[in-house]
């Protein structure tokens, strides 16, 4: 394998924008080119969807390969939806370039932006793709600014439109001085010289790239100067160092759906988003040595690896996606999973492409397969092996905010339920299940109204369990307001022998969305270890168990602070339940607080129901940020509990007569009003 010649990358996009049509096309042009000889190019008139169903061409992967260029292109899927926010971060997290598609008439959706940001969060290198062009309205030069307005974004355009709208013809390459036309299912493209009417634009865009490029490039800068012409290739060479530095953003134009631009855009995979090797090494934490390590991306290394999405797949069980980092995975060897500290053999090895899979030997650093016969892995574990035990950095995924409780018919489907939750929950992490105690009654958390109806779906229709669902609920924390210290003793006598414990405790409350934190601050080396972890396990276990209602805590610290210690009558029991007496009390006394999740809420909405939207958010409680007038409509940003967005679709639809649309994602916890 060739690193250089390999690509992970990643579409994102608005919902609608158009991500599916133009994997779909990315895929169908670059298959084409990779088993040429197997398509009829007499075809050509042949009308998509038969084309599609022909070729079997699927996009319900979590990664697909294809080829273009002689290079290597991995398309990892990444999911539309903001409520899907814990796939587009793993998919983020093993990808190295991205395209992010807009669309020509609406430009830079809230979605968008959160997933730009998302984007940026990880380091991410992208290119644009303006589609749509054929679409009234169309403006391509007002989406590139749109991303400098809205994304802080340096976006360069690398080609652009001939016409726009209803006279969408072809795209004029800058970079090649050339217009390209693209006959029959696009595959065919033209190429002529730049017409007399569009020489100056076309001048005076290439300037504008050179122009930008210049600021990183001693060459370009100093053929300018000298008034040489500036060759294609190294324009193309020094763009893909300034994409890959994200000193700016390559921008393409076209219509996938009328099979214009796709190629290009192809070919700005390959020219300027980096290989395995170009991006920074990955981080990792060495558990043995307790300290931070660098992996480059090499074969030549450790094997390590991230699953990154787990498919539960019928008859071959959990299908495990890794992108491996370093090193190489052998089929029918054994690998190490690290986080779960387990050996588990790899039974197969396989490639997805668009229409089949393909069996491997081996994968190597910089690539990504299946892997099958991995019982135990979940979404974000790490693999490797036991002689060099590291860990990646671990996956952020968001909180459960929504609860509803799940009651299947039969003892036989309440079985298949318990087998089905465990592996709904493998795949996707921020699904979680938990049985009550006193009542037996099954609960699901996910992170919205729409990520448990898609899961309940799948529950009844694929796993085919019967089952009847309550209404979801708010799935509310606990934590604390104020400092306390408490001390506390513990004696119980158990088969005629006293069991005795004392220690001393501080509660405190951190800031929002630090999570927990135990800590011992105490030095006392004459009490054995053990005694120390069942005050730990004791903690740990109380986090879970909420202060008041039973609700998970959350940022919440407490630190170990004093230990009194009696060799005669200490027991590890003793010391867990004192600490858990210490813990509760001092919560109790710290100003127990109840969290409520508060969402972003996005509302887009035709000019003259902005009045309605807006006072049906008021209603709720929501509070408003601001609006933003678009072409056609107007976009609404505000803020609401959940609790009082229960239903929210239904009311929208109706008083804007179904044509408004809105996205809500968990923003934060909030101590609950009343
Ligand atoms: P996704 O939600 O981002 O995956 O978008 P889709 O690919 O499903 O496209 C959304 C809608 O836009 C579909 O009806 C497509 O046929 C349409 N669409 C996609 N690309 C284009 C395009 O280039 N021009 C026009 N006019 N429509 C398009
Ligand atoms: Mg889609």
């Amino acid at each position: 394998m060739d690193l250089r010649k390999t690509r992970n990358i990643g579409i994102m996009a608005h919902i609608d924008a158009g991500k599916t049509t133009t994997t779909e096309r990315i895929l169908f042009y670059s298959g084409k080119t990779y088993r040429i000889g197997e398509v009829d190019d007499g075809e050509a008139t042949m009308d998509w969807m038969d084309q599609e169903q022909e070729r079997g061409i699927t996009i319900t992967s979590a990664a697909t390969t294809t080829f273009w260029r002689e290079h290597q292109i991995n398309i990892i899927d990444t999911p539309g939806h903001v409520d899907f926010t814990a796939e587009v971060e793993r998919s983020l997290r093993v990808l190295d370039g991205a395209i992010a598609v807009f669309s020509a008439v609406d430009g830079v959706e809230p979605q968008s932006e959160t997933v730009w940001h998302q984007a940026d969060r990880y380091n991410v290198p992208r290119i644009a793709y303006v589609n749509k062009m054929d679409r009234l309205g169309a403006d391509f030069d007002a989406v590139l600014e749109d991303m400098r307005q809205k994304l802080g974004a340096k976006p360069i355009a690398i080609n652009y439109p001939i016409g726009q709208g209803n006279s969408f013809e072809g795209i004029v390459d800058i970079i090649a001085g050339e217009e390209l036309r693209f006959e029959g299912d696009g595959a065919q493209i033209e190429r002529s010289p730049i017409a007399p009417e569009r020489a100056e634009d076309a001048a005076s865009r290439r300037e504008a790239l050179i122009d930008a490029l210049s600021e990183g490039s001693d060459e370009i800068t100093s053929l300018y100067l000298e008034g040489k012409e500036v060759p294609a290739d190294l324009i193309r060479r020094e763009l893909r160092k300034a994409c890959i530095d994200h000193r700016l953003v390559p921008a393409c134009c076209g219509s996938s759906r009328h099979n214009i631009g796709v190629q290009p855009l192809i070919d700005g995979i390959v020219d300027y988003l980096p290989a395995p090797d170009e991006v920074p090494p990955i981080k990792a934490f060495h558990l043995k040595k307790e300290e931070d390590v660098e992996v480059p991306c090499s074969a030549k290394g450790y094997p390590l690896g991230l699953v990154f999405k787990v498919q539960y797949d019928r008859e071959a069980g959990p299908l495990c996606y890794v992108r491996m980092y370093s090193g190489v995975a052998k089929n029918a060897s054994v690998i190490y999973n690290v986080s779960k500290k387990k050996r588990e053999r790899i039974t197969r090895l396989l490639r997805m492409h668009a229409n089949k899979s393909e069996p491997l030997d081996e994968v190597e650093a910089g690539d990504i397969a299946v892997i099958v016969g991995m019982k135990l892995a979940q979404t974000g574990d790490t693999i490797g092996t036991e002689g060099w035990p590291v860990l990646l950095e671990k996956m952020h995924f968001p909180e459960p905010v929504i609860t509803v409780a799940i009651e299947p018919k039969t003892l036989s489907d309440r079985e298949k339920l318990a087998e089905t939750l465990e592996i709904l929950s493998k795949e996707d992490p921020t699904f979680t299940h938990k049985e009550n105690e006193e009542t037996g009654q099954l609960v699901i958390s996910g992170m919205g109204e729409l990520h448990l109806d898609v899961l309940v779906t799948r529950i009844i229709r694929e796993f085919k369990i019967q089952a009847k669902i309550g209404n979801p609920q708010v799935s509310y924390r606990e934590s604390i307001s104020k400092a306390v210290e408490k001390s506390q003793k513990f004696e119980k006598v158990i088969a005629s022998k006293v069991n005795a414990a004392s220690l001393k405790l501080r509660v405190e409350p951190l800031p929002r969305g630090t999570g927990n934190r135990y800590t011992k601050a105490v030095r006392a080396p004459l009490v054995p270890n053990e005694i120390f972890e069942s005050v730990e396990h004791a903690i740990n276990g109380a986090f879970a168990g909420g202060i008041q209602f039973g609700y998970p805590a959350v940022d919440i610290g407490v630190t170990l602070i004093g230990i009194e210690y009696d060799e005669l009558t200490a027991s590890p029991f003793a010391y867990e339940a004192c600490a858990n007496m210490a813990y509760d009390a001092a919560c109790r006394d710290a100003g127990p607080v109840l969290l409520e999740p508060i969402m972003k809420v996005d509302i887009v909405v035709p000019k003259e129901f902005l009045g309605e939207a807006m006072s049906l958010v008021s209603q709720r409680g929501g509070i408003i940020h601001g609006s933003e007038t678009k072409a056609t409509s107007e976009s609404i940003d505000a803020e609401a509990p959940l609790e009082a967005m229960f239903g929210f679709t239904t009311s929208l639809r109706s008083v804007t007569q179904g044509r408004a649309s809105f996205s809500m994602e968990f923003s934060h916890f909030e101590p609950k009003k009343n």
